[in-house]
């Protein structure tokens, strides 16, 4: 019988692919239009901008397999750009020996990979999973219901999959909490001259994270883009300013960093409401809140591309093995 999975975000889709690899017959479904979710880029006029996830590394054998297929694949690169630190108020080199990837032309592309051919429900928002006669049903915000399944995998983020659960299960819920960032796309009215590609902030006096020249990730070409990530504590401070606010703010910002006047052309302004989990003590084993009712995200390893992907996959060998 059709196992459902609820999430095509990297862990959804790596669950459902192993799933499939494993001949058993997987069903998908997402609120968004397509896949990718932390992972999701936008379009411009000139390519895509990445909001979400910046880059991602691979430190488990079974990712660097995924990997090295995504890359053969022509999906996935190596960003080879120069990293620095802003720190004491100061921006310096911060080179390293760490290998780093983006999805090209998204950092979606390589999900898009993964979706092909899975039977997949996009712009379907569900609002209930229940059992019944030891099967599992799904409904979407229309009140339309999908079942039976023999087992459901839930990779949304734990605040979202407790609204989706009787109180029975949602309360067995580990504790895990994802906090918001406000992410900020800004395009120069003409390049900057700089060379830098991630810039690590390490000054508790700047409320930003990350900053990234866009383009100095293969595959983006076009006007200079820059991208701000807002800490956890000041998204959550202000969560609820408009994006005139975090547009104004980031422009300055920025200014600041690099050291010299920024004027901006448009800007692009996206709260991710659950972003980011605190590193995580112990990766979770595969959790089972239930008989064929399976947690699986980045949350449950710590918030990273390679964590969300070992997590779907780990669940999908579980559902095997069982
Ligand atoms: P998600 O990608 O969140 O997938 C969950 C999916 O569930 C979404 O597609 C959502 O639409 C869907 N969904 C939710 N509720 C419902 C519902 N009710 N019905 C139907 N569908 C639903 N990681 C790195 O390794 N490197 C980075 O540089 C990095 N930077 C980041 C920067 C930001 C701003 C953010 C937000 C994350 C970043 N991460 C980074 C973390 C990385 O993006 C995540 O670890 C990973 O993408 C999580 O994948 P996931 O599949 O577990 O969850
Ligand atoms: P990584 O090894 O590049 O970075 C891990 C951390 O090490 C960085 O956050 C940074 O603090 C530090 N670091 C690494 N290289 C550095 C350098 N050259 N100079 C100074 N500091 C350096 O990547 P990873 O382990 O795969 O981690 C994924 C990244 O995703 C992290 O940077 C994390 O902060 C980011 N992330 C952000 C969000 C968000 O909401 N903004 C959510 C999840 C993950």
């Amino acid at each position: 019988m059709t196992i459902a999975v609820v999430g095509t975000g990297i862990a959804g889709l790596a669950c459902a692919n192993r799933l499939q690899q494993l001949g058993k017959p997987v069903k998908l479904f997402d609120k968004a239009r397509g896949p990718g979710g932390r992972m999701t880029s936008k379009r411009s006029a000139e390519g895509y901008l990445d909001l979400g996830a910046q880059y991602f590394t691979a430190r488990h054998p079974a990712f660097m397999a995924q990997v090295q297929q995504w890359q053969q694949q022509g999906v996935v690169a190596p960003w080879l750009a120069a990293m620095s630190q802003f720190v004491a108020g100061k921006l310096l080199p911060s080179p390293d020996a760490q290998l780093r990837f983006v999805g090209v032309p998204a950092m979606h592309s390589p999900l898009r990979q993964l979706a092909q051919g899975l039977d997949i429900h996009y712009q379907c928002q569900l609002q209930r999973i229940w059992q019944q006669d030891h099967y599992w049903w799904l409904q979407d915000t229309t009140g339309q219901d999908y079942g039976p399944f023999s087992q459901v995998v839930l990779t949304v983020p734990p605040q979202q999959a407790a609204a989706l659960l009787p109180a029975e299960f949602s309360t067995l819920l580990p504790q895990q909490i994802l906090t918001p960032c406000w992410a900020v796309d800004l395009q120069l009215t003409r390049p900057s001259g700089s060379n830098v590609g991630g810039i690590f902030v390490k000054d508790p006096q700047l409320p930003l994270s990350w900053l990234c020249r866009q383009n100095s990730k293969p595959g983006r070409a076009g006007p200079e883009h820059w991208l701000l990530h807002f800490t956890a504590a000041f998204s959550q401070q202000h969560l609820e300013q408009p994006a005139s606010f975090w547009q104004e703010l980031a422009a300055e910002l920025l200014a600041r960093v690099v050291a010299q006047p920024v004027e901006v052309a448009a800007a692009i302004c996206h709260r991710w409401r659950f972003a980011q989990i605190a590193e995580v003590a112990q990766p979770v084993p595969p959790v089972s809140l239930a008989a064929g009712l399976w947690l699986a995200g980045d949350w449950l390893r710590g918030g990273r591309v390679e964590n969300a992907w070992l997590s779907g996959t780990e669940v999908a060998e579980q559902i095997q093995n069982d």
